[in-house]
């Protein structure tokens, strides 16, 4: 089994995780903004658009992008720092290798050293055990052509069967439940429907905490006058105002103690 070179405190004091909660030169540098780039959140699927302010082609803040048809300018708190971590103190540059000599017990290597290291420990973990010995495990926040890559990556690079996402996790389950409920493998309907709805039923999602922004459609169709059932099999603070709450097993015996629950 691996052993780290060096105590957790060391390792922590050396590559973090440290707080960094100024964009680089502080809050007050005053940059020229060169540039507003227009892109998305990679924080989580909802993809928020967000405009990051740019100054020599380094990331020193950002605008809310009102036109943005889904957050429409609205970023969770993921989102407001995210624009933070480029400049992040912990991120790693250069590749490393281990080496017990070296003062925190890793040297920087060049990249054609780390992949032809890299190459060469893959021909060898396949050579002693098999094409399987390998796992890839993909992202449900890539591009298409990112997660495009990756499959050819693990079928003619690997020679691995062991290809998966951590998609597998939630929305397999939800691409089954809706294709037996309307006939196809994804939400048959826009997020602009949400605040049209009589009835929000939302079952085992901790929607606050996992999908910020859709709360706010949520609280669209709550403040029109919509019902809103909670099947939650854990417990989460966010449908505090809910009409309603059913839960899962023993539990679900229970009478639902919101106020404006009839059932
Ligand atoms: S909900 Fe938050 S983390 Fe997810 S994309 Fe939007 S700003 Fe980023």
């Amino acid at each position: 089994m691996a052993r780290t070179p060096l105590s957790d405190d060391e390792l922590i004091a050396r590559f973090g995780p440290h707080l960094n909660q100024a964009p680089p030169g502080g809050w007050d540098a005053g940059f020229e903004v060169d540039k507003v780039v227009e892109t998305h959140c990679c924080f989580c699927g909802q993809q928020c658009g967000i405009k990051l302010k740019v100054h020599d082609n380094e990331v020193v803040g950002f605008e809310p992008w009102y036109d943005f048809p889904f957050n429409e300018g609205k970023l969770c708190p993921k989102g407001v720092k995210r624009y933070l971590q480029g400049s992040h103190p912990d991120r790693l540059l250069r590749p490393m290798e281990r080496d017990t000599s070296a003062p925190g017990g890793f040297r920087e290597v060049s990249w054609d050293q780390a992949l032809d290291r890299v190459v060469s420990e893959i021909r060898r973990i396949r050579a002693e055990h098999g094409d399987d010995a390998f796992a890839m495990l993909s992202g449900v926040s890539l591009t298409n052509e990112k997660s495009y890559l990756i499959g050819k990556f693990a079928r003619l690079a690997l020679h691995t069967a062991n290809l998966d996402y951590n998609g597998r996790y939630c929305m397999v389950s939800a691409g089954a439940g809706n294709k037996k409920a309307f006939g196809v493998d994804r939400a048959p309907n826009p997020w602009s429907d949400i605040p049209l709805a009589d009835v929000v039923w939302v079952a085992g999602s901790n929607v606050a905490e996992t999908f910020p922004i859709t709360t706010s459609y949520i609280w669209r169709a709550r403040d029109r006058g919509a019902r809103l059932i909670v099947q939650d099999p854990g417990w989460s603070r966010w449908p505090e105002r809910r009409t309603c709450t059913c839960r899962c097993g023993p539990a679900a015996t229970r009478p639902c103690s919101a106020p404006s629950c009839t059932s």
